[in-house]
């Protein structure tokens, strides 16, 4: 061989592989920049968000999936306390068992590239048919898979079993820790929304939420009513059966009070022998009927406090709606206008509902 050609053999061998080298940085970018998004991700909601449509909008994807094994429910439940709905995500499954979704994850232990098959992969991409090959990637969690990222691609030659797979497995080690941190921190935000004794949530979290279903019921222009609920002559109790048998009763009330009310419904502890309810797309006619309801329920049974006692308990309740006059505290405005109520109703004589008051709005 000639200098001329050895040198320019040796150019185009430097040529193809800077360009690998460019290409290789640019995966490398992109993937860093994947995991970022993931570590990042603020609660549970956008973690799930971040895992199943920025993953598909990143990886440039028709289709992708998240199934993600719930067995006790947990998850969903987490979520739901977030104020979501784990329906509100079209890409992701909370199955009980994993395998019973699919029995194609039966032995997967790393990412698994290959040709899309009917058959075999119909269940993971409902509603896409113009999957060709898919990559099915695992996340283990201290040995265990706790759930299957479906990537599906239009390009036959996307995902084969020659492709290298360590950015995926590393995607998935970080995904699954992402989790599980994810977990833990929407655990601890709840434990500091409820209330010990009777289970409910808590004062603080009626506020948080309180902002967002008056946004939610501006946006659609839903109706959105109020309840407070407060025990007549709790004090006695006390008084009379001791702390324990109060406790007894505020547990019942809780209970019963929660007997009567939908998914949709939020239920405080607000506070001592009070109890604030929020009802979604609930008007105040609708508001009043469910009250009496609640209060018919806790009068119509006496509570037992021991073997012995058993009490005769009677709330009261006061009603409130949001409206559309234009006020600077809406959510203020509404807990008032059902204390304003409530405070009515116990001045009328206490065991009854009262509705807004006229000219209160
Ligand atoms: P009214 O009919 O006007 O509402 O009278 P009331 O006695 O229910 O109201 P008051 O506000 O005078 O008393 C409420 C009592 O509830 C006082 C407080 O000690 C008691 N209480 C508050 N939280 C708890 C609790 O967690 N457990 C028990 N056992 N009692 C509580
Ligand atoms: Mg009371
Ligand atoms: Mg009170």
């Amino acid at each position: 061989m000639s200098a001329d050609a050895e040198i320019r053999r040796l150019r185009q061998q430097l040529a193809t592989l800077t360009e690998e080298a460019r290409l290789s940085e640019e995966t490398f970018h992109r993937c860093h920049n994947r995991e970022l998004t993931l570590l990042a991700a603020e609660d549970l909601p956008h973690l799930l968000e971040a895992l199943t449509l920025g993953l598909q909008h990143s990886f440039r994807l028709p289709a992708i999936s998240l199934v993600l094994g719930d067995q006790d429910h947990e998850l969903r439940h987490l979520l739901m306390g977030t104020g979501h709905s784990p329906f509100d995500n079209d890409s992701l499954f909370l199955v009980d068992e994993l395998l019973d979704f699919s029995p194609i994850y039966r032995h997967l232990r790393a990412p698994r590239l290959g040709p899309y098959l009917g058959e075999e992969h119909g269940r993971l991409f409902p509603g896409c048919n113009m999957v060709r090959s898919v990559a099915l990637l695992p996340f283990y969690l201290r040995g265990r898979m706790i759930g299957v990222l479906n990537l599906g691609s239009q390009n036959p030659k996307r995902f084969t079993r020659y492709h290298a797979t360590d950015f995926l497995e590393r995607l998935g080690t970080i995904a699954a820790v992402c989790l599980e941190n994810a977990a833990n921190r929407e655990h601890l935000v709840i434990s500091g929304l409820t209330d010990a004794l009777t289970g409910m949530h808590n004062r603080r979290y009626l506020e948080k939420r309180l902002h967002e279903e008056i946004a939610r019921s501006k946006r659609y222009g839903y109706p959105l009513s109020c309840l407070f609920i407060d025990a007549d002559h709790f004090k006695r109790v006390n008084d009379l059966y001791g702390h324990n048998a109060g406790d007894m009763v505020l547990r019942e009330i809780s209970l019963r009070v929660r007997e009567c009310l939908r998914a949709s419904d939020v239920a405080t502890r607000f506070g001592g022998e009070e109890f604030a309810l929020l009802l979604p797309q609930t008007d105040t006619t609708e508001a009043f009927g469910l009250a009496e309801r609640i209060r018919e329920r806790i009068a119509a049974r006496t509570i037992p406090v021991d073997r012995e006692r058993e009490l005769e308990i009677t709330v009261s309740i006061g009603v409130s709606g949001l409206n559309a006059r234009q006020t600077e505290d809406p959510g203020a405005q509404l807990l008032a206008e059902a204390d304003a109520a409530l405070y009515e109703a116990k001045r009328l004589g206490r065991n009854r509902t009262l509705r807004p008051l006229p000219g209160g709005g």
